[in-house]
């Protein structure tokens, strides 16, 4: 039998959704995944405007946003996490332009100085079967009377069609959220940035109590695939980016860089 870790998150159930073997490498065995650029540049975008939503409304201005996005990109080049990446030179002109370019797009999709923010970047925590489930939620809002959970996203716009799966994270922070506050969110919302484009999903009373069931039901789908340490690779196009596989669904090696405990 495999030793689960003591939490779970959104991203670990859509790991194992994704491929279980996965699930297994990063989360049991705890194998470092490597950064990439462009999720890097999520973070320093959502450092950013963290900062942006903690300053006072009426200060929630370009000019201080692009000052923000500059001191996360300052940071990252102090810490060599950029340096990390190979992001020097023209490439590090070429980020900070995207990060701009990011912030132009999120300023036309609502008014930082118009949002009535209850948290940014707050820790919620539920306990389930064997198991406590976390995650940082991005932006809780209160507007029109009710609640509403916002993410940002900096990659790609899901596909047409695909649209309802790119809220399954949000809909587990929903349940995060009444969990701890005993009101359930009235709405999710899911900015793009770079498309200049937002998607709202309403949610229907009771729904929260579904979302909590489907959690439940993914990590117990977990608990048997370590009762029979039985987490099967799903080959994909995604194991063209993934960092295990070079070794899957084999042992990694001994100085595989792991995450410390
Ligand atoms: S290489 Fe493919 S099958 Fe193997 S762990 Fe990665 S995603 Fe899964």
């Amino acid at each position: 039998m495999v030793q689960l870790p003591a939490t779970a998150s959104s991203s670990a159930l859509e790991t194992y959704e994704k491929c279980p073997r996965a699930y297994r490498y990063q989360y049991v065995e705890r194998l470092q995944t490597a950064q990439s650029v462009p999720a890097l540049t999520g973070d320093l975008f959502h450092g950013a405007l963290e900062h942006l939503f903690e300053a006072d409304p009426a200060d929630r201005t370009m000019d201080l946003a692009r000052t923000l996005i500059a001191d996360q990109v300052d940071a990252a080049v102090a810490d060599g996490r950029l340096a990390a990446l190979e992001v020097t030179g023209t490439a590090l002109e070429n980020l900070r332009e995207d990060l701009d370019q990011l912030l132009v797009g999120y300023f036309t999709l609502e008014d930082p100085t118009t949002i009535d923010v209850e948290s940014v970047e707050e820790w919620f925590d539920l306990e389930m079967e064997n198991v406590r489930f976390v995650g940082r939620l991005d932006r809780v809002d209160r507007e029109g009377g009710g609640i509403v959970i916002v993410d940002y996203k900096t990659g790609k716009l899901p596909r047409d069609g695909y649209e309802d799966g790119a809220f399954a994270g949000l809909r587990r922070y929903a349940m995060l959220y009444e969990h701890k506050t005993g009101i359930a969110p009235k709405a999710l919302r899911l900015h793009y940035p770079r498309f200049r484009v937002t998607l709202d999903r309403p949610i229907a009373p009771r729904s929260v109590v579904v979302f909590k069931q489907k959690a439940e039901a993914a990590w117990m789908q977990i608990v048997k695939a370590a009762d029979a340490d039985d987490f099967p690779k799903k080959p994909g196009p995604l194991c063209n980016w993934c960092d295990f596989q070079a070794f899957c669904p084999g042992e990694p090696p001994a100085d595989f860089p792991r995450k410390s405990r």
